[in-house]
């Protein structure tokens, strides 16, 4: 047997494993089970690979989503691994071939969705040949809480009593508790030794402004931040993404489409553009991004506030999953709140159901307002305790002042009262800012004794006022009225003088006090790095294979570091296995040599 370590060094191209990675291996390579939760770009991949190359048979992967499979299967024959899949896209010729060469014993890894693994058929074609592991990808399917694909993967069980002696590994990015006792119980993994790993996306940068002018702030971080990396813009509605993304095409990006109601030719077109070409930003709505699990991914956007922390975690999530600077970024404002609100009152469902929703908006309408470090509240709320303020979001990068808010929610609360809860923002501030207007004039609010008591505010501080007393749970937007707001039972405190309130001060963020940031350390040199990743470009557009599956954007940095002249220290860079040292070390090293001659000419 070939150690688990020369494997990972010799075909993947890592120096060293990560640390529950190694542990993981070891158990698999000794013939017992695994649960794995890892996040997204934790490294879930090398778990279950790695040990299949290690012990004697073919690994079989269990993995719900078809359409990366082809990719997945590409990355690693790149690698000279020996991997195939088996899935309702192909033919029944290739089908057998494929069969044919697993019952000869020629592979290393195959893919099978879960629908195709549980026929009898193929439980006997199994069963006949040598098998070294079974993983189960996306093993939160099993529960119910994993809606999809949930009927096949109940039938996982039997895995274990057909094959008592062959390995299970099951992976999951999904963390919470119940979750992962469905999948022990569901698939009969008792004695699987679990692997936890923390939460945290590290790499991640979190970033919640102010909506202002929602376009122009977005133009503004692409072009200062991200004027050439691809990623994802979410919006609302459809309607939101043709627009943005015509827009953005105008302002010279390589922007695209993506929504439900778009015809699946040209979803699927989209989506492999956005895997295949340098630099393209997806607009979409959030039928985009599952299952894509493209590594370099620079950003994520959103211009519409998530309903939910799950929703904004796994959205953001899909960016930087090689481990390079990434941002997730979102503006937000009252109209959003407000909107949600009223689109959740007017769902259908109990209103048990509603006020779960609610709770869970309220949490992400708290995460918004957070005055201290976004992450320790993130983690905490998905359980995952982060002892020190991270460093790496916009309230730890720049301290949010604050300012003692009691006095103006009050007069905000008593205007709302005084008003018969039947008003909106907009005529409400004019009541506590004292304009005389026909309307007011109409409703004799002039008369009130809050009228003209806040004219120490300009229109934008009573809007934050109220925008941070929505979000509080203070006030609630009614939408037979209007959006006419009214007051909630949190509020006796407040207006009984019993509570005080600190509120966000919120300021608007000049463009150029954002540090710019490039994916790139500043030794490197941004000629040679463009270079390289034309090189790259074009060797995965004559393959028609995406460029990440040639090498990752981590990679070519090593290479901008490291400069190698010789295919032996091309060898050692990190992600460049021995097959991917031959196949393109000569092709990247003249792209090197060149920029070297051309700088000290
Ligand atoms: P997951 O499936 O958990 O989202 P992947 O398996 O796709 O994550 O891995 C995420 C990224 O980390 C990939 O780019 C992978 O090549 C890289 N990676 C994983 N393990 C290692 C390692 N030990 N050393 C260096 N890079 C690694
Ligand atoms: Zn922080």
């Amino acid at each position: 047997m070939t150690s688990p370590l020369t494997v990972l060094q010799t075909v993947f191209g890592y120096p060293a494993f990560r640390p529950l990675q190694e542990a993981v291996v070891q158990r698999l390579v000794d013939g017992e089970d695994a649960l794995v939760l890892m996040p997204t770009g934790g490294g879930k991949s090398l778990c279950y690979q790695v040990p299949a190359l290690v012990r004697p048979g073919c690994g079989i992967v269990i993995s719900p989503l078809i359409a990366l499979m082809q990719d997945q299967v590409d990355a690693l024959r790149e690698l000279g691994v020996r991997a195939a899949y088996l899935n309702s896209s192909l033919d029944s010729a290739t089908a057998q071939t494929v069969e044919q060469a697993l019952a000869n014993g020629q592979l290393d890894l195959l893919y099978i969705a879960p629908e195709r693994l549980v026929q009898n058929r193929m439980l006997d074609l199994l069963q006949r040949a040598d098998i070294a592991l079974f993983a189960i990808d996306e093993a939160h399917c099993v529960s119910q809480w994993g809606h999809d694909f949930r009927a096949d993967y109940l039938q996982l069980s039997l895995l274990h009593e057909r094959f008592p002696a062959v390995p299970r590994i099951a992976l999951t990015a999904t963390a919470d508790a119940r979750t992962r006792q469905e999948i022990i119980t569901r698939l009969d993994l008792e004695g699987a030794e679990k692997f936890i790993a923390g939460f945290d996306r590290p790499n991640i940068r979190y970033r919640i402004a102010l909506k202002q002018n929602p376009k122009q702030q977005l133009l503004r971080f692409l072009k200062a931040e991200h004027p050439r990396d691809a990623g994802i813009v979410y919006c609302l509605s459809r309607k939101k993404v043709e627009e943005t993304a015509l827009w953005l095409q105008q302002e010279g990006y390589n922007a695209l489409p993506y929504h439900a109601g778009l015809p699946a030719a040209l979803r699927s077109s989209h989506q492999s553009r956005f895997l295949r070409e340098d630099a393209v930003i997806m607009v979409a709505t959030i039928a985009f991004g599952m299952g894509i699990d493209k590594p370099d991914v620079r950003f994520v956007a959103h211009l519409d506030l998530p309903k939910t922390i799950e929703a904004y975690y796994q959205e953001t999530g899909r960016a930087g999953r090689d481990g390079l600077p990434a941002d997730a970024w979102l503006v937000y404002g009252l109209q959003d709140v407000l909107k949600l609100r009223q689109m959740m009152d007017n769902s259908e469902g109990s209103a048990e159901h509603k006020r779960a929703e609610q709770q869970r908006l309220n949490a992400m309408l708290g995460l918004c307002e957070i005055t201290t470090c976004r992450r320790q509240a993130l983690l905490h709320y998905f359980g995952d305790d982060l002892p020190q303020p991270c460093g790496n979001c916009d309230t730890c990068l720049e301290p949010v002042p604050t300012w003692d808010g009691t006095e103006a929610a009050r007069m905000a609360l008593s205007a709302v009262y005084r008003t018969g809860q039947r008003f909106g923002v907009n005529h409400l501030i004019e009541v506590l800012r004292g304009i005389e207007n026909d309307r007011i004039f109409q409703y004799d609010h002039h008369c009130l004794p809050t009228f003209g008591v806040g004219k120490a505010l300009d229109n934008h501080q009573w809007r934050s006022v109220f925008r941070q007393l929505v979000a509080g749970g203070y006030l609630t937007a009614d939408l037979e009225r209007f959006g006419a707001l009214r007051l909630q039972d949190k509020c006796r405190g407040l207006l009984k003088g019993e509570e005080t309130l600190q509120l966000r001060k919120d300021i608007a963020r000049k463009a150029t006090r954002q540090q710019t940031r490039q994916p790139l350390p500043e030794e490197v040199d941004v000629g040679l790095w463009e270079a390289l990743r034309e090189c790259r470009r074009s060797l995965a557009e004559t393959q028609g294979i995406p460029p990440y599956i040639i090498f990752h954007d981590r990679t070519l940095q090593d290479m901008c570091a490291q400069l190698p002249r010789d295919i032996a220290a091309f060898g050692r860079l990190s992600g460049v296995g021995e097959r991917k040292r031959d196949k393109y070390g000569r092709d990247f090293l003249r792209v090197i040599e060149q920029h070297l001659e051309q700088s000290t000419a």
